[in-house]
Parts: structure tokens; C-alpha cells; sequence
């Protein structure tokens, strides 16, 4: 027996277990006559088949009858009872038995299999990894890593949809990416409304499943904003530029203010030292004070105070706040609302 054991490219301790037993999954082939079991983990398994390896030394008729395998499966936290999903299907061990498959083939196209049962199962199971959270929705989603939008999505789809989600990380993007195929418009469906939705799709752009719900969420508080913001109809030069920066503050953030002023500083020396207002306003200024002549950051700096008070207000005193800042720099504009 023990030289038959030899011929197998393992290193097995006295009880014929790889150095892994704390792997949560493990070849086990029981050697019945032997009344020993081998139990090798997926790392180890490599391109022999230890039935073959074993039964070649035995003189009998079928000697793979000596033998049984099975690939315990056990994940840890509680609350998971996947011992159905966790069979070896009667396929995989008949193409086994007759020396189709190796050790490492068997793990692989058992575990593809398992996942699939798992999923298909209907039963509310967490698994992140190597580690079940049983049917605790919570305590998995305060798992999970990610962005406010990926985290929004996948808890509120979940809510509606209990399933047996498998994750390899704890990384929302890489569950939204896995869920993708199937539930995509569900996942938008929780951090944007269908117009939104309707508008972006016309867009086309190509994003990952988490860039793709994050700009969703996005779109969705910007029209939020939107809507809260006067609208106008024809508006001067000068309050067009403040109006325009404005709303990219207030629905993109103050990188986004950075770059607009990048792309269009101003033709004018008020246009300019309003653009230099927002900066100061969004703390981006530091960077690009090259751009802009002492003249203009002077000016600038003082009309800060009232740029940061339009980008802090909505409705009538958005309104306001734009008649105070086109007076303060000597625009000599009135906007009217539309
Ligand atoms: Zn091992």
C-alpha cells in the first residue's frame, strides 16, 4: 500500500493529507480495502489520476471498485449548508473512474459545476471567498468595499432579489461585474430613474459595470440638483460663464470646475477673474495661479465670497446670489429668469 502511495507525485503526511488541510476544499479518495483516505487540495492536485495510480498495483478484476472519492467542501463561518450543491455529480465520477480526468480536472470542473448548483440553488446564501455568511444580507453588504453608488446598487438589488451570491473578493465592482449579464438594468435601476437612464444608454459610452453605476448616480443627483437651479433664458457673457461654472460645481464637483476653467479661462479680464473666483471657491487655485495675472487674482479673490455663496444656494437666492456677484464685478448685467 505504502508503495503504491509513493508512486502518487504528493507530499502526504502519516494520515495521507496534503500540507493544506485547512483548504477548504480537498480531493478525498478513499482506498476501502486499505482503510485508508488521501485528501489532496487544489494546489496540490496535479496531472494523475490516484485512482489509476493506486488501482494499477492492484490485481482484480475492476480494482477502481476499491475505491470512492468525494470533495468536501468546507467554507468557513456557519449557517451554510451546501452539502447537496457540494456532490460530485454521478458524470464527473464515472469520467473519473475510468481515468478521463486527473486529480487537478476532477477539482476544477467540480467546483464550475458546484458554483452553478449553488447559484441556480434559490436559497439566500453569502459567500464572500472562502468564508459563508449563510443568508445574512447585512452582514455581507457591510463586507463589501466599493464606491456609494456600487454599494447602493448591489444592496438594493439584493433586497429585491435574494439569491446565493458567490463572490471571489470583497469588492462590490468585481459582484457588480459578475452580476452584470443577467441584471444590469436592475443594478442601474437602484441609483438612477428611467429617463436617466433612457439618456445615458443614448450616450453609448463604454464603461465597467461599477463606472457605469457610478456615472448613473451621478447623472441622477445632477438632475436633482438641476431642477433646483432658475432656469434662463439668453444670460450676458459674463453671467453665462458664472451660471455655466456654477452648475458644474454644484453637479460635477470641484475637479470638474478645475477643468472646465482649463478648457475656458475667459476672453475678458472679468471673465478670467470670475473663472479665478470659482477656483478659489472649489480650493483648486493654488495649482492654477500661473494661468492668471495679479490683476485678475486680486479680483478674483474678492469676488470669492460671492461665487461661494451662489454655489451654495438653489432657487431664489441662487437668483439673488447671481445678481450680487454681477454687480460686485462690474458686469453691468441683469439676468432675468426664463
Ligand atoms: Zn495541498
Amino acid at each position: 500500500m505504502e508503495e503504491a502511495i509513493s508512486l502518487l507525485p504528493y507530499d502526504l503526511d502519516d494520515d495521507g493529507r496534503c500540507p493544506h488541510p485547512d483548504a477548504v476544499e480537498r480531493l478525498r479518495v478513499r482506498w476501502k480495502s486499505a482503510g485508508i483516505a488521501l485528501e489532496v487540495c487544489p494546489d496540490c492536485a496535479g496531472d494523475v489520476n490516484t485512482i489509476h495510480v493506486l488501482a494499477s498495483r492492484i490485481a482484480a478484476a475492476d480494482p477502481t471498485d476499491d475505491f470512492e472519492l468525494e470533495v468536501p467542501f468546507e467554507l468557513r463561518g456557519e449557517g451554510c449548508d451546501l452539502a447537496q450543491e457540494s456532490k460530485v455529480s454521478a458524470d464527473l465520477v464515472a469520467r473519473y473512474r475510468r481515468g478521463e480526468m486527473t486529480d487537478a480536472d476532477l477539482l476544477k470542473e467540480h467546483a464550475a459545476e458546484r458554483l452553478k448548483r449553488i447559484r441556480a440553488s434559490g436559497k439566500e446564501v453569502y459567500i464572500i471567498g472562502e468564508t459563508c455568511l449563510g443568508s445574512d444580507r447585512s452582514a455581507f453588504l457591510a463586507r463589501l468595499r466599493g464606491g456609494e453608488a456600487e454599494i447602493e446598487a448591489v444592496s438594493g438589488f439584493l433586497a429585491k432579489h435574494p439569491m446565493a451570491v458567490v463572490t471571489r473578493s470583497d469588492q462590490a465592482a468585481n459582484l457588480l461585474a459578475d452580476l452584470w449579464s443577467e441584471h444590469s438594468d436592475e443594478l442601474l435601476a437602484q441609483v438612477a430613474s428611467p429617463e436617466t437612464l433612457e439618456r445615458l444608454a443614448k450616450e453609448g459610452r463604454q464603461l465597467s459595470p461599477a463606472q457605469a453605476v457610478a456615472e448613473a448616480k451621478r447623472a441622477e443627483t445632477s438632475k436633482g440638483i438641476t431642477a433646483q437651479l432658475p432656469a434662463y433664458g439668453k444670460l450676458g457673457p459674463v453671467a453665462a460663464h458664472a451660471d455655466r461654472l456654477a452648475r458644474v460645481q454644484l453637479t460635477e464637483g470641484r475637479a470638474a470646475v478645475a477643468r472646465q476653467v482649463e478648457r475656458s479661462r475667459g476672453g475678458s479680464h472679468v471673465l478670467r477673474s470670475i473663472s479665478y473666483a470659482f477656483l478659489v471657491a472649489a480650493g483648486e487655485a493654488s495649482s492654477m495661479s500661473w494661468q492668471f495675472s495679479r490683476e485678475e487674482m486680486d479680483f478674483g479673490s474678492y469676488l470669492a465670497p460671492f461665487v461661494q455663496k451662489l454655489i451654495s444656494s438653489t432657487g431664489d437666492d441662487y437668483h439673488e446670489a447671481l445678481l450680487l456677484l454681477m454687480e460686485a464685478s462690474g458686469s453691468g448685467e441683469r439676468p432675468s429668469r426664463a
